[in-house]
Formats: C-alpha cells, sequence, structure tokens
C-alpha cells in the first residue's frame, strides 16, 4: 500500500515546514468555531473552507479523521482580550430577541453555510454553554495549582508563571507590556493574564449566568476550546487549526492553559495551522442587514457557493486574498468550463483516498496532484494540474475520469455533479419575467428551426440571442442560456 507523497505541513509552532507524523490510529483535530452573535461573513469562512481541506488530504492519505468544531453560544466579550460585554448579550438586545433564539438563529445558518461549501461534517459541534460545568472545574484545578488569582472582576490566568507563555505567537512579553496601550483590568499583574472567569459586576446581572467559586457569572472565551477540545478528543491530539488572528492570542491562552491543567510537560497539541485573512474591501455588492457580505448575498448575485469554494482555493490558505467581483466572476467562468468539459467524463467513479486513485487514475498527473496537496495543501498548484491533465490529450478517458474524481475528493467543488448551467456568469434575476420569456421564445425558436434544418434562421436567431448579452450553449439534454 502506498499512500505517495510525504504528507508535509507548516506548523506555527516554530514556524516551519514539517512531515505530519499522527500520535495514533484516529488523528484528532479541532477547528475554532464561530461566536453565534451574528452571520459569518466570506471572511470568516475562509477558516472552515481551509480546514476542510487539511480533513480532506488526511483522508487522501488514508487517515482517519475525529474533526471538532466549536460553536460558541456564551462568554465571547466584545474584545478578544476579555473586556467588555459578551458578544451574545449585545446581538440580543439590539435584535430583541433572546440570548438562545439569537444563537440558534445564526447556528443554522452557519451550517446551511457549511453545506452549501461543501464541507465535510464535524464529528461533533459542542456548544460552549453545554460545558460550563467542566469549565468551571478546569478552572478550578489551575487555581489548586497556582497558576490563577483572583480579582473582584474575575479569576486570571498568570501568565508570569507559565514560563513559555507566547512560544506560539513568538510573543516578547515584556516589550508589549511596556507598549501596553490596552484596555486595563484594575489589578491584572500583565497585559497578557486572561480571564478564566469573569464575576458579574454588582448590580449587572447577566442573562447568561453560572454560579462558580468566583461567585455568578461566565466563562472566559479562551476557556472553552481547551475544555471541549480536551473532552472530546482526549488530553493531546494533532492538529489544532483557526485564523491567523487566533494565533497572537486567543491559541496562545489556549496552549497556556491546557499545558497547565494537564502538567505532564509535552506539547498539548503538535500541528498548528493558520489560515490567513480573506480582505472583503473589493467586495461590492448588496448587504443582507449591513455588515460584510456573506455567502447568501453571493447566491443572491448570481453566484455557486461552489464558485467562492474555487476562488479559496485558488489562493494559498497561508496567503492573503483580496476578494473582488472580478476574482468571483473569473471564479465562477472557470468553474462553469470545469464542469462542461467534465460533463462527457461522467458518470466519475468514487474515490476518497489515493490508494484509491492509483488505481484507474493516469499516474503521471495523479502524481502532480498528489505532489501539490502534499506540499503543504497546494491548491493552487492542484488546480493547475487538474487543469493540465484535462487538457492532455495523451490521457484516456478512464485515466480523466479518476483523475477528476481524485482531485475533487481533495478540492471539494462537486465536479461529479455541477450542471454548467447553473454556473452562469451574471444573475438573470434581474430580467423581468417578460425579457425572461422573449429569451424563452427565441431560444425555442431557434431550436425548432434546427430541428428543420433551417441553418440560416438558427444563425440568426442565435445573433439575435447573442446581441441581448445571451450566451447559449448546446448540450446533450438541449440547448441552455445564461447571460453574458
Ligand atoms: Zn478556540
Amino acid at each position: 500500500m502506498t499512500n505517495g507523497h510525504q504528507l508535509r505541513l507548516y506548523n506555527s509552532l516554530g514556524r516551519r515546514v514539517e512531515d505530519f507524523i499522527p500520535s495514533g490510529d484516529v488523528t484528532g483535530m479541532y477547528s475554532c468555531g464561530p461566536t453565534v452573535y451574528a452571520y459569518q461573513h466570506l471572511g470568516n469562512m475562509r477558516a472552515y473552507v481551509s480546514a476542510d481541506t487539511v480533513r480532506r488530504a488526511l483522508r487522501w492519505k488514508g487517515f482517519t479523521v475525529r474533526h471538532v468544531v466549536n460553536i460558541t453560544d456564551v462568554g465571547h466579550a466584545v474584545s478578544d482580550a476579555d473586556t467588555g460585554e459578551d458578544k451574545m448579550e449585545v446581538a440580543a438586545a439590539r435584535e430583541r430577541r433572546s440570548v438562545l433564539e439569537i444563537a440558534e438563529s445564526y447556528t443554522r445558518v452557519f451550517f446551511d453555510d457549511l453545506k452549501a461549501l461543501n464541507v465535510l461534517p464535524a464529528a461533533e459541534y459542542p456548544r460552549a454553554s453545554a460545558y460550563v460545568p467542566q469549565m468551571i472545574e478546569f478552572a478550578a484545578v489551575l487555581e489548586a495549582r497556582g497558576y490563577t488569582y483572583r480579582l473582584p472582576s474575575g479569576l486570571y490566568f498568570d501568565t508570569a508563571k507559565f514560563p513559555r507563555y507566547g512560544e506560539l505567537a513568538q510573543l516578547h512579553v515584556e516589550g508589549q507590556l511596556e507598549a501596553a496601550r490596552v484596555e486595563q483590568v484594575p489589578g491584572r499583574r500583565r497585559k497578557t493574564d486572561f480571564a478564566l472567569w469573569r464575576t458579574e459586576e454588582p448590580g449587572r446581572r447577566r442573562v447568561l449566568r453560572w454560579d462558580s467559586p468566583w461567585g455568578w457569572g461566565t466563562p472566559g472565551w479562551h476557556l472553552e476550546c481547551s475544555v471541549m477540545s480536551i473532552a472530546l478528543l482526549g488530553p493531546h491530539f494533532d492538529i489544532h487549526t483557526g485564523g491567523v488572528d487566533h494565533r497572537e492570542l486567543h491559541h496562545v491562552n489556549e496552549i497556556a492553559q491546557s499545558e497547565a491543567y494537564l502538567g505532564d510537560g509535552q506539547p498539548w497539541v503538535r500541528y498548528w495551522l493558520h489560515n490567513e485573512f480573506l480582505q472583503l474591501g473589493g467586495a461590492k455588492m448588496a448587504k443582507s442587514a449591513g455588515g460584510a457580505p456573506r455567502l447568501a448575498d453571493l447566491v443572491a448575485a448570481g453566484y455557486h457557493p461552489a464558485a467562492f469554494r474555487l476562488f479559496l482555493l485558488g489562493g494559498h490558505y497561508r496567503s492573503q486574498l483580496d476578494f473582488t467581483m472580478a476574482g468571483i466572476d473569473a471564479a465562477q467562468a472557470t468553474l462553469r468550463r470545469l464542469a462542461a468539459r467534465i460533463q462527457p467524463l461522467r458518470p466519475l467513479p468514487a474515490v476518497e483516498t489515493f490508494e484509491e486513485a492509483a488505481r484507474t487514475a493516469d499516474p503521471r498527473a495523479l502524481d502532480l496532484i498528489d505532489a501539490a496537496i502534499s506540499a503543504d495543501f497546494n491548491t493552487p498548484k492542484l488546480l493547475a494540474a487538474l487543469q493540465d491533465a484535462l487538457r492532455d490529450p495523451e490521457i484516456t478517458p478512464d485515466g480523466q475520469r479518476a483523475l477528476v474524481a481524485a482531485a475533487d475528493a481533495l478540492l471539494g467543488l462537486g465536479l461529479a455533479t455541477l450542471d454548467p448551467a447553473d454556473l452562469a456568469g451574471q444573475s438573470a434575476d434581474h430580467l423581468t419575467p417578460e425579457e425572461r420569456d422573449a429569451i424563452e421564445q427565441l431560444v425555442a425558436d431557434r431550436t425548432q428551426a434546427r430541428k428543420q434544418r433551417d441553418w440560416a434562421r438558427a444563425d440568426q436567431i442565435r445573433a439575435e440571442l447573442d446581441a441581448l448579452g445571451v450566451q447559449l450553449t448546446d448540450t446533450p439534454e438541449g440547448p441552455v442560456w445564461q447571460l453574458r
């Protein structure tokens, strides 16, 4: 049995590319999930598509993965530095709905978006609110071991007691302290110290509140990921993912509290993967309910969710990407051409792993695809290898079939079923019913003319459609049209 090239990945812990060696039969993987106080925008979704690429690559290599993604429905203060009000409560007040309703509705939309983007479902989506007793126990252990101090505002982790603090972020803690411009928490000893428990202020009763040894209040945000990942994946697991912003604070704090809690001298998690940001400045489109654009806005503008996925995969996960309308247009056009090119090859075989693909896929092209994904998940290179293979006249249709299936096991674009007709260049939604009827009529007239072998008439209608900006494609099922 062979799994192709050695999988190598860029580990934020140490900032170098390393071989991935799993610690056991099941590869445990944890991804920081959303705070469900608002819609996840397009930028937020990049983290989940990136994590999905990692998962697909692990599956490709024959590893069994157990993936956990948390849902933060309590405890995330307005500032990541654990000061200010709870995001959930602010949202509830803004929308005049209960915190529970807010959490449920935004969680549902998040799941819908994951599904639309063809993200493989995680084994577990733990809710922070369901783990508060475990978080209290965890914080109590840290307190018993002398890692904490109490203030009227809560229980704080004393980062001075954890000498390796900040290794992941490569923080220079002393320099940071001097440059301290952050909000002051009265009594906090160091700027880097963070709340494990946030005790509610007298007279300011929170909506979400639990009793604890440190008074009524809510857990600190960083705590949930340590507690839920250890509860669901065991004390140590292989991979932790998240956006690059988490590398500097949230994950630094997760490591400090987890390693202090475990106390076994071992690194808590061995591989840390961080995706870069997606900049949304170039997203000029109608936005629902204000804020940054989200997947539903793209769909309303006539784009297929897979086009957004392709747009993301067209950049390496560790490179910053700028979202632009030209970019998403190009992605949709590329996807349309890919789907049209693949249509005659269907049905595609079922392929998830390198081993399965190796049975029938063209070996040379397969090697290029495997080399790309194995080199720190290089999806742009993988896409280029797929395009080249589809143009290569020396590869047999059978060799291409398995190759497309193999590439898509990693890309997750749904190439086995994508209909080019669903990938119109521009939404036809803005047409009036009359305009739409007129186009349909012309298309039907042309089909009739072709049946009667009146080629001059058929060509003339095609020219008329062309002048209207309608692009016509003849498929075995009949003509399909889209606006250019
Ligand atoms: Zn987290």
